[in-house]
């Protein structure tokens, strides 16, 4: 059969490097979607190669879309951005701060990227005149760019997580790609599936069936799961491992017990318990060091200030999307909100982060005194007009009141807005996103977006991924980042209208930021003379942010924020 398939239908040779024999290890889900599998394979990911493997992960989702970006985040949650400007789902966020590596648009693909390239390739003769099919042509491309995302991080180990779950017929064609590609090399690939054993109240009895019933459907796409991951509110005992094993085929020693934890940083020290490597050693031959790295023991020191650092900052993140409740919300600010929590497990603290719905400030201004009980004000990003002046409320609130401010994107751009209005007096300052026809936009659309509007060019045309930015002497970002000149992820397409700039530098307001050229303000600020911290960045800071390497701008806050709370008392 696979003589009349040829397994490089494009080329796909991008480094003399071949890691020998990379293994492929896939994490699957089964009974529901949302228990875990993101987490699952970053974990795995980050356990194996804190034993000395090169390691990558790539996220599949099975949506049609090209990429994230398109998506509400109600709908989908955050919107991660990689460094080439990727607009990609929040697990390659995940991925990137377990593994602490930077990613790039080949470690994500969808459904709608497969069909796109296989059209393109049909198009330009690279099928050499055969009839292009769904099967074997659309798994092939799955598999080709697989390999090619081994081959760019030249990866030992390359852990690859399907969305949805088995049974659904989105993901059919992407375990399709993972059994040929098993078929290809039976040593070098893997499955994990994450499953979901319930506990019904009216039983109070934690039940396998269901899982047993995703093992089938999974061995009906031709795959036997290697390892099953058992998430449950509570571990999983003996006689259910039992069941487990010897109804879905799988070792006893290969189910692993994962109860519902406190903090998702706690997940790969579960697994490492567990005994996830020496399994994974075993099942692909791996070659690893038992020296435990100086990574897991920094990690392992993290994970225990985040269970037990007693004294707390209160940080009031003020956003919109409340509609779905508080769950969706987490979903949305992902990057922000794991940002917050490293800097402040740094300085030995316990986060507390409270939602705060500016609609609530618009319907009732007075109500935006709350803040006071805050020791720090976070305005994330944004899009559209929907409780923008309830922001702008909270962040005139926080800078006459003195309340430590840090502005992301949006979060910069009203704070630009607050300032021109309250500080500068520049009537009806506003934003061309809120107020096209407006005289005053001390925000407007950058002239490199205006032709993509015009043509309605939506989708992945942001100003998007890294770009330099030189910071100025004697600022409060130059002194947290300590650096000259730094590189920094976006995603906007309005910025500081550059006729503005003279007046509100006179009034006071500092943009210690710029791009290079001198043209884009990147951070504005408020000199510490006048307010403790009153800083906004016109890029998101949060998508570098780590575990073991807090974000500068992030952990500044974080220190003031501190501080206030400390004058406070
Ligand atoms: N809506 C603003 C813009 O497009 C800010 C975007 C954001 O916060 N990511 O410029």
């Amino acid at each position: 059969m696979l003589s009349l398939v040829s397994w490089q239908l494009v080329d796909i040779s991008t480094s003399d490097f071949m890691a020998k024999n990379p293994k492929y290890i896939f994490v699957v889900g089964g009974v529901i979607s949302g228990v875990g599998k993101g987490i699952t394979a970053s974990s795995i990911a980050k356990i194996l190669k804190d034993t000395g493997l090169r390691v990558t992960a790539i996220k599949i989702d099975p949506y049609v879309n090209i990429d994230a970006g398109t998506m509400n985040p109600t709908e989908h949650g955050e919107v991660f951005v990689t460094k080439d400007g990727d607009e990609c789902d929040q697990d390659m966020g995940n991925y990137e701060r377990f593994l602490d590596v930077e990613l790039t648009r080949i470690n994500y693909m969808t459904t709608g990227r497969v069909y796109q390239s296989v059209i393109e390739n049909e198009r330009a003769l690279k099928y050499k005149g055969a009839c292009v099919q769904v099967v074997p042509h659309i798994p092939l491309e799955i598999v080709s760019r697989i390999e090619r995302a081994q081959k760019n991080a030249k990866a030992e180990v390359v852990v690859i997580e399907i969305g949805g779950t088995v049974g659904e017929y989105e993901n059919i064609l992407f375990l399709e790609a993972a059994r040929m590609l098993k078929l290809r090399d039976p040593d070098s690939v893997r499955f994990v599936m994450v499953s979901y054993l319930p506990t019904p109240s009216s039983i109070g009895e934690m039940k396998t069936k269901p899982t047993q019933h995703s093992v089938r459907t999974l061995n009906a796409s031709g795959i036997q799961p290697d390892i099953i991951i058992a998430r449950s509110k509570e571990p999983i005992d003996e006689k259910r491992k039992e069941k487990i094993s010897f109804f879905c085929n799988v070792p006893i020693e290969q189910v692993i017990s994962a109860p519902d934890v406190k903090s998702i940083y706690d997940i790969p020290l579960n697994f490492e318990k567990e005994g996830i490597v020496k399994t994974l050693s075993k099942l692909l031959h791996l070659k690893i060091s038992n020296k435990v790295s100086d990574s897991s023991k920094a990690w392992k020191k993290m994970t225990s200030i985040s269970h037990n650092a007693k004294d707390e900052v209160h940080i009031a993140l003020v956003g919109k999307y409340f509609d779905t409740g508080a769950f969706t919300l987490t979903d949305s600010y992902i990057s922000v909100i794991e940002a917050i929590k490293y800097s402040c497990y740094a300085q030995n603290k316990k986060p507390v982060i409270e939602w705060v719905n500016a609609l609530e400030f618009e319907k009732s201004p007075a109500s935006v005194k709350k803040l006071s009980g805050y020791d720090g004000v976070l305005v994330p990003g944004g899009f559209g007009a929907r409780g923008i002046e309830g922001k702008i409320l909270a962040i005139k609130y926080a800078r006459e009141h003195k309340i430590p401010y840090l502005g992301l994107c949006y979060g910069m751009q009203l704070a630009v807005i607050e300032y021109a209005r309250h500080v500068a007096g520049i009537k009806g300052a506003t934003s061309r996103e809120l107020e096209p026809k407006s005289s005053a936009c001390v925000i407007d659309v950058m002239d490199s977006q205006k032709e993509k509007l015009k043509k309605e060019e939506y989708g992945g045309s942001m100003r998007l991924g890294s770009y330099e930015c030189f910071l100025k002497n004697g600022s409060i970002a130059k002194s947290l980042y300590k650096a000259d000149k730094i590189l920094e992820r976006h995603r906007h397409r309005y910025e500081v209208n550059p006729l503005f700039i003279e007046c509100l530098e006179a009034q006071g307001l500092i943009f210690s930021g710029v791009s290079p050229d001198g043209t884009l303000m990147e951070i504005t600020e408020i000199s510490p003379k006048e307010h403790p911290f009153f800083v906004g960045c016109q890029f998101h800071p949060e998508f570098q942010a780590r575990p073991l390497h807090p974000h500068p701008l992030f952990t500044g806050f974080i220190k003031v924020s501190i501080k206030s709370k400390q004058k406070k008392k």
